[in-house]
């Protein structure tokens, strides 16, 4: 079986890894676990024996024969793109909890999340991701991996580093390391009154990275943001790498005012 490069087929044959991804969100017999790109099968096999029920999307049609067997009454593979998934058809019963455990093509990891974050009820994922990103999803103020990603994911999620993959638990071996980050939606998400204006707000901030804040926000309501400025005491030469997910939340409900 060759590896399709181009679907970021790198299989994970480490045991112990695999074991540790598959446990690193309890889960009971009525929840539904989703596996995106199950490939071989690894990953699954781990799953499948948590006795949750298992929906697995995986896109390479050719990868049936490995997938066939882990088929039964709580566990279904469905051969296309995890992005184009309907939900609402593929999940045809209310389950008590969702989750998401993958190791996943990392050329689409962001678009991967973002498709995630719409299905109904889910409560928790458990990604593989390339160490870099997972570092950037975890990053805090003040650091060079912060970015509008970070804010963004952050807003929805609490976020966990939970532990390093060396790239020779692969095969092929990846050019990258990995690591498995947790999201755990938020409980309580913060009040934004605008969430358009929060979200473009976030992309404008970081837009020019050596820029100040206020510089990359001079099509803003600069008299609104000076309010900000004061009560956060920041200075003139503050950049949107140094602003807490609180503080751009601040400014957005004070231009929303
Ligand atoms: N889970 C397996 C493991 O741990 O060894 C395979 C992981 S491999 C990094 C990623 C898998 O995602 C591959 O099997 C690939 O074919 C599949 N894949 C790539 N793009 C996909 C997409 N858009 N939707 C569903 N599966 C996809």
């Amino acid at each position: 079986m060759k590896a399709k490069k181009s679907l970021g087929q790198n299989f994970l044959t480490d045991e112990t890894i695999l074991q540790n991804i598959a446990n690193s969100i309890p889960t009971n017999i009525n929840d539904l676990i989703i596996e995106i790109g199950p490939g071989l099968g690894a990953l699954t096999k781990y799953l499948t024996k948590k006795n949750s029920y298992l929906l697995g999307y995986e896109i390479d049609t050719s990868l049936k024969p490995y997938l066939k067997i882990y088929e039964n009454n709580k566990t279904k593979i469905l051969f296309q793109d995890f992005l184009k998934a309907n939900f609402k058809e593929d999940i045809n019963k209310e389950y008590e909890n969702i989750y998401i455990i993958a190791n996943i093509p990392y050329y689409i990891t962001t678009p991967i999340i973002k498709k995630a974050m719409t299905i109904k009820n889910l409560k928790s994922m458990s990604l593989l991701v390339q160490k870099e990103v997972a570092e950037r999803f975890c990053a805090k103020p003040h650091s060079k991996a912060y970015g509008s990603l970070t804010v963004y994911l952050n807003y929805y999620f609490d976020i966990k580093y939970l532990f390093d993959v060396k790239k020779t638990c692969f095969n092929p071996i990846p050019k990258v390391d990995s690591a498995v980050v947790n999201f755990t939606k938020k409980e309580k998400q913060a009040k934004v009154l605008n969430e358009e204006l929060f979200f473009k707000l976030i992309e404008d901030s970081f837009q020019y990275k050596r820029k100040t804040l206020k510089n990359n926000l001079k099509n803003y309501n600069l008299d609104k943001i000076n309010e900000i400025y004061t009560k956060y005491n920041l200075k003139e030469t503050t950049r949107a790498e140094e602003l807490s997910l609180d503080i751009f939340i601040d400014i957005t409900n004070n231009l929303s005012q």
